[in-house]
């Protein structure tokens, strides 16, 4: 499917997209599923026949068949062409998880002597890798306020050459205009990469405006029960083959059984993210009235500095709301320990409800100076909604706050 163009109304993936796109090649057995296909190794009745496949992969990225399975699997196909549906990109690449596809872009569009911008108030992952590993290739890169196009214009070098930014961010979704950041980029001949796992393509497109690439956690939204680890890329073939190729050496593949539950969650992604969307603006504003709750970060409020980007750049905010609690740690705790819907994890997007205290769960090993230049105060919570009823989710958290 080709990608829209930038001037086009932006759209947003449907469910009748969600349950069909995709799925058009491979019906062994008449199965109305795409079948998992689990082999490594796909075989050649004759050596005419291997000839044949081996002068169509030459000039065509996306074979009829396949050869070895760390070059492709039906399955892992299907699920890329459906994920490539719902973006209106060219294609998609799966791969074993979210840091996957955020060090592999990295890795094949920067080489030696190049450097990148990076938003703050990202991935932290993403942050060490850029901190710790890519100066080792000789790769560096400046963080700039998520946002701020004058600093992001400022930072830019002779030598720099990809934008990387994330929209909505975590904890604190701050909310990056696709459209503006992709305007600066194309007046300076840059490439732009946006992590849009906190969006989805139900609550918007990166490719629509302008972006040169979007990547996925899918252990998130996109797969949505809380069951399996994998990232995604998606783009313009003429970015999305070098990274191809680069996976088939690194080996950051990822399972048939993996894409089967990929495809079967996308299925329902535009129907889980419309609860989500509504149960997350509906707690936000329950919290943001609440007196023993300090501050709410949830884009839908009008409080929040991003505000007037979100309304007019999404479909919806999602379901992450961060909220702190007016008191210390021991009184965060307490409230978290009182919830009886959602329970303590470290993720996102599944059909669960998790509760986080960020300080002490994905920022414990980050020191705390960092952890105060990064805003995550200890009675900072982050919570991830899933698809249970909102006014029940409600109800439990003002059962919480009662007792603290
Ligand atoms: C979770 C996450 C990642 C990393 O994904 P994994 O699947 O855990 O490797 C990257 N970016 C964002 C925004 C995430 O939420």
């Amino acid at each position: 499917m080709e990608t829209e163009s930038s001037s086009g109304q932006p759209t947003s993936a449907s469910s009748t997209e969600a349950v069909h796109a995709g799925e058009r090649r491979f019906r062994s057995h008449n199965s109305l599923t795409v079948p998992i296909v689990q082999t490594a190794v796909y075989t050649f009745d004759t050596t005419a026949d291997l000839v044949a496949f081996t002068e169509e992969r030459m000039f065509w990225d996306e074979p009829e068949r396949e050869e070895y399975g760390r070059y492709g699997n039906p399955t892992v196909r299907a699920a890329e062409a459906k994920l490539a549906a719902l973006e209106h990109a060219q294609d998609a690449i799966l791969l074993g998880s979210g840091m996957a596809a955020v060090t592999g872009t990295l890795l094949v569009l920067l080489s030696a002597g190049q450097h990148f911008i990076l938003t703050d108030n990202c991935y932290h992952s993403t942050l060490e890798f850029a901190q710790g590993f890519l100066p080792r290739l000789g790769i560096t890169h400046t963080v700039v306020p998520c946002g701020d196009l004058a600093a992001l214009e400022a930072a830019i070098r002779p030598e720099t050459r990809l934008i990387f930014s994330e929209s909505p961010t975590n904890p604190f979704m701050r909310c990056t205009d696709y459209g503006q950041l992709a305007e600066v980029a194309r007046r300076h001949n840059l490439l732009t990469a946006i992590d849009a796992t906190f969006a989805t393509p139900y609550n918007v497109r990166p490719l629509e405006h302008g972006i040169d690439l979007v990547i996925h956690s899918l252990t998130k939204y996109l797969s949505g029960h809380n069951d399996l680890m994998a990232g995604a890329v998606a783009g313009r073939y003429d970015l999305t083959t070098p990274l191809r190729q680069t996976q088939g050496l690194l080996g950051s593949i990822i399972a048939p059984h993996t894409a089967y539950l990929i495809l079967r969650g996308m299925k329902t992604l535009a129907l889980r993210m419309e609860r989500q969307n509504a149960s997350g603006l509906a707690v936000a504003q329950y919290l943001e009235q609440h007196p023993k709750v300090r501050k709410v970060w949830y884009p839908g409020l009008e409080s929040h500095p991003d505000h007037a980007v979100a309304v007019a750049t999404m479909r919806g905010f999602g379901g992450v709301v961060s909220f702190e609690i007016d008191g210390d740690a021991t009184r965060a705790h307490r409230f978290i320990d009182a919830l009886k819907i959602p329970t303590i994890g470290p993720s996102l997007g599944g059909v669960e409800t998790m509760v986080s205290p960020l300080a002490v769960m994905g920022f414990a090993n980050v020191p705390p100076e960092e952890r105060d230049l990064l805003g995550i105060r200890d009675e900072l919570v982050r919570l991830c909604l899933g698809i249970e009823e909102t006014d029940e989710l409600i109800a439990d958290l003002d059962q919480a706050l009662a007792v603290i």
